[in-house]
């Protein structure tokens, strides 16, 4: 497996201040390109000279700019090196063996169920989130390509976790904003970049619904929720969120990159609830069975 590509320190800096968005390993090349190749690889980047509404408005633009860039700056498949992979990443082919998340779940935790009825536990105590669409199950290669996005700060992933959630949203009804899991700011210092924030500014540009990093913010230093058993989990996240903006009969989606027990996702979700959303929805790359 080639996992090749990642960023310098250099594009870390800008997720921290929040500056450039990112783009793939191609932004190598950006500092010494014209404004108009860098409007090639990144039509809809408002740094680049030739950013307008042009984006919105003309979109066969952005599909002629995205064949002349793949033309430009062919990309290899993450997973087997095959050059087709496009603005994705990954080829088709390696696409279809992905561990894609199973059909019959339950719709409001995307844990498996029969025919899709609400499961047990939902019935018995439901979750503060009304619905959960995973992309993937968490396995092999999904499983390593999320450790080396987190951890191994292959940044490059962040564009194709965001294009592939936004393919397989579809024509679900959108939200009025995508609010991104809330890192503590000393865990951003620890990790350079928010992994979810990264993800969503991809779907957000794709889906032209907003993308809101101010209203919801993390109060507590928690331990990472994966270090602990089920019910410290849930002790955890006790008070970890706050939210300072009236989102009053608001449509929202949490996106977060996993979901194992679901009670960060709850807890954010039970946090947004208070400040008035009508309806909140978990958007996550991949869901483990097995909390
Ligand atoms: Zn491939
Ligand atoms: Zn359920």
């Amino acid at each position: 497996m080639n996992y090749s590509g990642g960023y310098s320190r250099e594009n870390n800096s800008y997720l921290l201040c929040n500056d450039e968005p990112l783009t793939t390993d191609k932004t190598h090349t950006s500092s010494c390109l014209t404004p108009i190749f860098k409007w090639l690889i990144n039509p809809c980047n408002p740094h680049t000279a030739l950013q307008s509404d042009l984006c919105f408005r003309l979109p066969v633009l952005q599909m002629i700019a995205a064949k002349i860039r793949d033309l430009l700056f062919p990309q290899s498949c993450l997973l087997c090196s095959n050059r087709q992979a496009g603005p994705i990443g990954i080829c088709h082919s390696c696409l279809d063996d992905m561990p894609w998340h199973i059909d019959n779940v339950c719709p409001q935790c995307a844990l498996p169920s029969v025919s899709n009825h609400l499961c047990g536990r939902c019935l018995q105590k439901p979750p503060a989130f009304d619905a959960t669409l995973s992309l993937f199950q968490y396995q092999y290669p999904v499983s390593a390509m999320l450790q080396q996005y987190k951890y191994g700060q292959m940044l490059t992933l962040a564009q194709t976790w965001g294009e592939i959630l936004a393919m397989r949203i579809g024509e679900r009804v959108l939200p009025d904003r995508i609010i991104p899991m809330p890192l503590h700011k000393k865990r951003l210092q620890e990790r350079g970049f928010n992994q979810s924030m990264e993800i969503a500014r991809t779907l957000s540009r794709h889906l032209n619904v907003p993308l809101d990093i101010s209203s919801c913010m993390r109060t507590r230093f928690t331990p990472p929720q994966a270090s602990l058993p089920y019910k410290e989990r849930i002790r955890n996240m006790h008070d970890a969120f706050s939210c300072e903006q009236n989102l009053q009969g608001l449509r929202i989606a949490l996106l977060d990159d996993v979901m194992t027990t679901g009670a960060s996702l709850n807890a954010l979700a039970k946090t947004v609830k208070s400040a008035g959303a009508s309806h909140v929805e978990c958007w996550i790359i991949a869901r483990t069975f097995t909390p």
